[in-house]
């Protein structure tokens, strides 16, 4: 029975634990879940949650009426029904690209290596926004919930917690993977934000080097470097964007 029970645990066959809990970190009934969620007291990942605004999801809503007046940013973004104009698939992914450099590399200049992040692309109140960080390190992920916990990002205090999750392929969607998800952003399991691929390379491939490299703090000096150097590329792209599409 009892190996019963532990071969079952998490799955949707137990009645007793929550499997989307125990999967995903998340679960659209919350505290009134019928079934169990067991919060870990240790853990590698944190979730931060419901941190990252997409400002296309709330562009579609808010600058919708406002953007249909405006002839020219249809024209330049090309969106025929003028609901994603406000803001471009182009901003959006450099937006995303530098909420999620500024988060890693926090996380890592304050409470320690970073073996892996991902942010929800989900739209269900549970999952939007949620930034999941799976430090190398235990102590570290303990150390970074307790400092979070007293912050706040863009105006908000910031809720962060240790995550059951720990195999992020079992907590994402097959089928969105696939391209193919029908439940679309309210699906209860991750449909994970992808980064450009240059931010990927310089965020885990610089990292692998980093590991072989004797000298870290050298390492780290050269980091903040390039990372100025790429702060102002994007911004000169980024003010070469917006003089083009006219909206400032
Ligand atoms: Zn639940
Ligand atoms: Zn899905």
């Amino acid at each position: 029975m009892a190996e019963y029970l532990a071969s079952i645990f998490g799955t949707e066959k137990d009645k007793v634990n929550c499997s989307f809990y125990f999967k995903i970190g998340a679960c659209r009934h919350g505290d009134r879940c019928s079934r169990l969620h067991n919060k870990p007291t240790f853990s590698q990942t944190i979730l931060i949650q419901n941190i990252y605004r997409n400002p296309q999801n709330s562009a579609q809503t808010a600058n919708a009426s406002r953007c249909k007046s405006r002839f020219s940013i249809m024209l330049a973004c090309g969106s025929a029904d003028g609901l994603h104009c406000a803001v471009s698939d182009v901003e959006m992914q450099e937006h995303y690209d530098e909420f999620f450099e500024e988060v890693f590399t926090e996380m890592e200049e304050k409470y320690g290596e970073v073996e892996e992040m991902n942010v929800c692309d989900n739209l269900g109140d549970h999952l939007v926004g949620n930034v999941y960080v799976k430090f190398r390190r235990e102590e570290d992920a303990e150390k970074a919930v307790l400092d979070l916990n007293n912050r706040w990002f863009n105006g908000q205090p910031i809720h962060a917690e240790l995550s059951p999750v720990t195999d992020f392929r079992e907590a994402c969607c097959r089928q969105y993977e696939m391209g193919e998800c029908t439940r679309g952003g309210f699906c209860n399991f991750m449909h994970l934000k992808p980064i450009s691929r240059e931010l990927r390379r310089e965020l885990y491939g610089r990292r692998r080097k980093r590991h072989r490299s004797r000298s870290r703090s050298r390492e780290r000096r050269s980091r903040s470097r390039d990372r100025s150097r790429g702060g102002r590329e994007r911004e000169r792209r980024r003010s070469r964007d917006r003089e083009r599409s006219g909206r400032f």
